[in-house]
């Protein structure tokens, strides 16, 4: 193993990455994570077998660390922990509103399994750092919202001027590395020392009014998520089928069957 290289968290199923990639106290087990169901495949039924998904995880889908995903990964926390208590989320079974963020928006994406191409993902500016979250098979809905002043005006006021063009590129040359060590100062002194709950505070709430879908497609990969698993088959690729009955006269009816073709 090349020393650049950091293994895994779990080197049985996930790729070693660059250990540039992601700071050692951001690649840290104690930090918060997610359990996560998803359907077992793109005509599939629900795998009941929970996923963990990690910092580590965010970061790679990301493409960076920075405090927006970190603040969305404590305010989903909070927000699940609410919700789903110990369950796992059901990644093929939630719609979440989120601000139009690269980062709020990746985050709220990758835990809900929410898509803005299938209206399942909405866009609500006025949320700041916080979601909303809605269950489709329950129709029960929640929130989150950051605690006013938690995150301090001194960066959101660096992070909105840092997109301007009134600052010179000289200066923009030195203030960029400035920003990121306050940024990772605060994260690292503030965020890091305090549970979800403490400055994300989560509700159910009784009514939302969902704003509207930009595009509205069919999520065909979640149509079969309550089919049962097989009462009589086995199979290689499905090690979730328990108890199942294998023997070769039934395998080889139900592959008469498939291969009459669906109709
Ligand atoms: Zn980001």
């Amino acid at each position: 193993m090349r020393n650049d290289i950091v293994p895994a968290l779990d080197s049985t199923s996930a790729p070693d990455v660059p250990a540039w990639s992601i700071a050692n106290w951001l690649d840290d087990p104690t930090l918060p994570s997610f359990e996560v169901l998803d359907t077992r495949s793109a005509q599939g039924r629900l795998d009941v077998r929970a996923k963990t998904v990690t910092v580590r995880d965010l970061v790679l889908a990301h493409g960076h660390a920075c405090d927006g995903l970190l603040r969305g990964v404590w305010a989903l926390r909070a927000l699940f922990d609410l919700a789903f208590a110990d369950a796992p989320i059901d990644r093929s079974d939630l719609i979440v509103v989120s601000k139009n963020s690269p980062c709020l928006g990746d985050v709220a994406a990758y835990l809900t399994g929410a898509r803005v191409r299938f209206g399942t993902h909405r866009l609500d500016n006025s949320l700041g750092v916080g979601f909303q979250l809605k269950q489709l098979s329950t129709a029960r809905t929640w929130e989150v919202r950051e605690e006013d002043g938690f995150f301090p005006d001194v960066i959101v006021a660096w992070e909105a001027a840092l997109l301007d063009e009134v600052i010179s590129e000289s200066d923009k040359r030195e203030l960029l590395a400035v920003h990121e060590a306050a940024q990772w100062d605060w994260v690292r002194e503030q965020l890091f020392t305090s549970a979800p709950r403490d400055h994300y505070r989560a509700r159910e709430l009784t009514h939302l009014d969902l704003p509207a879908p930009l595009i509205e497609a069919r999520r065909s990969d979640t149509v079969n998520r309550l089919v049962p698993a097989p009462a009589t088959l086995t199979g290689p690729d499905d090690p979730t089928v328990r108890n199942p009955v294998a023997d070769e006269l039934t395998l080889a009816s139900w592959r008469d069957r498939y291969e009459q073709g669906p109709t």
